[in-house]
């Protein structure tokens, strides 16, 4: 199983690593910074090197256990060798801040009840997110008024927390997984990770986080789309 550092700290961006496993596709390493995509995230790109030459990595995905470096080509790179591994933090930073935004548009929609709506999926682009809901009374000023209370919370400054509690404690706690697969993930777990937005919210999580909500900056919404009775779209972007 590849150690994945990002879930102790979302901002390290470097670190030394040995060759585990390579396949057609790229390299296995025993730990890693790179994210491997998950949850509505993009995986990192970035580079690896060992000696003097450098391996682009194109894009991190989970290969079971392990963490999946996509690189065109592995020639010259052999397993037990000890790399240097170096994430595009730009572009990492600006998918923990889109996270970030999508975890308060969460918390906001399940704090009204007015707003009846649940999030479905959501998926981060480098630009830009999306976000679906499953709500009926979804319109431009409703997703407006979404948007105007998550930028209150935004600017109230609130931290960001990762904990682990046992699998027994966490199925207790309501609403601590928000889809049915996270539900029945839960169960099956011995130790949950969850990430704590101090004051707002709390839910189980894999992601990487920025440490306080003045980080994300302000979101601005794009368009909304129907896409059935029930299935709503946003976009959005963070300035
Ligand atoms: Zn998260």
């Amino acid at each position: 199983m590849t150690e994945k550092l990002y879930l102790n700290d979302s901002y390290m961006k470097e670190c030394d690593a040995t060759v585990k496993k390579i396949t057609e596709k790229g390299l296995i390493l025993d730990r890693t910074v790179f994210y491997a995509s998950g949850g509505g995230q993009p995986g990192d790109s970035g580079e690896i090197n060992f000696a003097d030459r450098i391996f682009k990595v194109t894009d991190t995905v989970k290969d079971g256990e392990d963490v999946l470096h996509i690189v065109e080509n592995v020639d010259g790179i052999a397993v037990g060798d000890r790399v240097r591994c170096k994430i595009d933090w730009d572009r990492r930073y600006a998918h923990m801040k889109y996270h970030g935004a999508i975890h308060l548009i969460d918390a906001v929609a399940n704090m009204k009840p007015d707003y009846e709506g649940l999030i479905t999926g959501s998926q981060i682009y480098d630009d830009r997110a999306r976000v679906d809901f499953s709500m009926e009374n979804f319109s431009q000023e409703v997703a407006q008024k979404i948007i105007d209370d998550t930028n209150r919370v935004i600017h109230e400054n609130h931290e960001f927390k990762v904990k682990y509690i046992p699998g027994e404690e966490a199925v207790k706690i309501k609403n601590l997984a928000r889809t049915e697969p996270g539900r029945e993930l839960i169960k099956r777990l011995e130790t949950v990770r969850i990430v704590e937005i101090v004051g707002v919210d709390q839910q189980a999580d894999g992601g990487t986080h920025v440490k306080n909500s003045s980080e994300i900056g302000s979101i601005v919404l794009q368009k909304i789309e129907n896409k059935g009775k029930r299935n709503k779209r946003m976009y959005f972007v963070l300035e």
